[in-house]
């Protein structure tokens, strides 16, 4: 993070070179982050000696790099640090201005908003259960509704059954 931070402030784009895991459990145990116009990409996984093509881009071979390694001490030590980059350094200015301070402030605003928002869904929440709610007494009585219904025809059957029966004359 620090290297990240600093490479933004002088104005160069970091890249993780190489990064060695322990065998027994996978964590890290050292890291080698360089500058992105380090360049030789062919070389960075074969160890050293590996054959590097000499090349004439102005962007590339630069080597500006930090090493870190977990020390025996369980502490992160820096073995290696070339400051010096072969290129100019080129600063955008939404960079520069996003120091670790911008950043703080900006978690903090974030940080503000989701709450707000939080608090917005509450109240979403809130009301989508009262409309819930209308829909059910609304249902309610509309279920009222056709069972009056139903028992007005009810009504209707023995009425039915007499007009019936009076067409088709007396029984007796
Ligand atoms: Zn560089």
């Amino acid at each position: 993070m620090f290297y990240d931070d600093y490479s933004r402030r002088l104005g160069f784009v970091m890249r993780v070179m190489s990064c060695r895991r322990s065998e027994k459990d996978g964590r890290i145990l050292a890291r080698r982050f360089g500058c992105n116009k380090e360049g030789h990409c062919l070389s960075i996984r074969g160890k050293f000696g590996s054959v590097r093509k000499p090349r004439t881009s102005t962007r590339e071979g630069c080597k500006a790099m930090i090493h870190v390694k977990y020390d025996r001490s369980s502490k992160w030590v820096i073995t290696k640090f070339v400051k010096e980059h072969n290129h100019p350094l080129v600063v955008s200015p939404r960079e520069a201005r996003q120091t670790l301070d911008e950043k703080d402030k900006r978690i903090q605003e974030l940080t503000v908003e989701l709450r707000n928002k939080k608090r917005l869904c509450a109240a979403y929440k809130e009301q989508l259960d009262s409309f819930a709610k209308i829909v059910e007494e609304h249902s309610n009585r509309i279920a009222k509704k056709v069972e009056n219904v139903v028992n007005n025809l009810k009504e209707f059957e023995p009425i039915e059954l007499e007009l019936l029966q009076s067409k088709q004359g007396p029984l007796f």
